[in-house]
């Protein structure tokens, strides 16, 4: 039985009446699966931001809250690598001005701060809910091997811990996963697991239509997701 405070997740949403979980809540949801999320904190005023940049440690990355923007850079509201408590101030302001700009309808929830994962090869971790057969879970490479070369592995949920690990075999791109071209030699247990996880939660949670990890930064060492993306039924 899955626990009451995931129900509660879902409900927040719908009482605002937003089919989106914001990104906090949607890493909340994942951190129950033990999927491995940035930590975060979502800030009200610019020393609150503050406060948590220093308690996240720099360099930390800003996104905006909103429930009118699913799409954060598209609103000019996500900025990284900022380095210092002065940073954080302009970044806050400069996150609304661009929202404002971009967004006028825009009501502020607030503004995340969360700590900065260090660069490293993408991959993508998404599902989408087929009518008859339920959720499905894609994986693949993450900017132009996904946009433009459409090169990644599907499943339907649930998955065995075989199916991942032929999901991330199988891409064409597979070879930049074994450290090809020097790129890092990716932790593909580390893939496997968040397959799995993904795959369970997905499963105990039929309230998820659509569900977005992108990116996730993968490391010689474990992997970080660094945005989590759910839309509602
Ligand atoms: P969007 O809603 O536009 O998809 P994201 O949260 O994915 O917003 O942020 C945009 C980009 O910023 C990401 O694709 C990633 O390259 C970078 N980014 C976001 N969060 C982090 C983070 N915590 N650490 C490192 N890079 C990040
Ligand atoms: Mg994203």
């Amino acid at each position: 039985m899955r626990d009451e405070s995931i129900s509660k997740i879902f409900e927040d949403a719908r009482v605002e009446g937003r089919n989106f979980l914001f990104e906090h809540e949607a890493k909340n949801l994942c951190s129950k699966y033990e999927l491995p999320v940035t930590r975060f904190t979502v800030s009200k005023t610019e020393d609150e931001a503050i406060e948590a940049a220093k308690e996240l440690g720099f360099p930390v990355v800003l996104k905006i809250v909103s429930p009118q923007v699913l799409h954060k850079s598209d609103a000019g509201g996500v900025l990284i690598d900022i380095k210092d408590e002065d940073g954080v101030r302009e970044g806050y302001n400069r996150i609304l001005d661009n929202v404002k700009a971009k967004v006028p309808e825009a009501q502020i929830t607030g503004i995340l701060v969360q700590e900065m994962a260090p660069s490293s090869t993408e991959v993508i971790v998404g599902s989408t809910k087929d009518p008859t057969f339920g959720p499905t879970i894609m994986f693949g490479l993450g900017g132009i091997f996904v946009e433009v070369l459409k090169d990644v592995s599907f499943r339907l949920a649930p998955i065995t811990r075989t199916d991942a690990e032929e999901m991330i075999r199988e891409i064409k791109s597979y070879k930049i996963l074994e450290g090809a071209r020097g790129m890092p030699e990716a932790d593909q247990k580390a893939l496997v697991d968040i397959l799995l996880k993904t795959s369970e939660l997905l499963m105990e949670c039929p309230e998820i239509s659509e569900l977005d990890m992108n990116p996730v930064l993968v490391y010689e060492k474990g992997a970080k997701i660094v945005d989590a993306r759910i839309i509602l039924d």
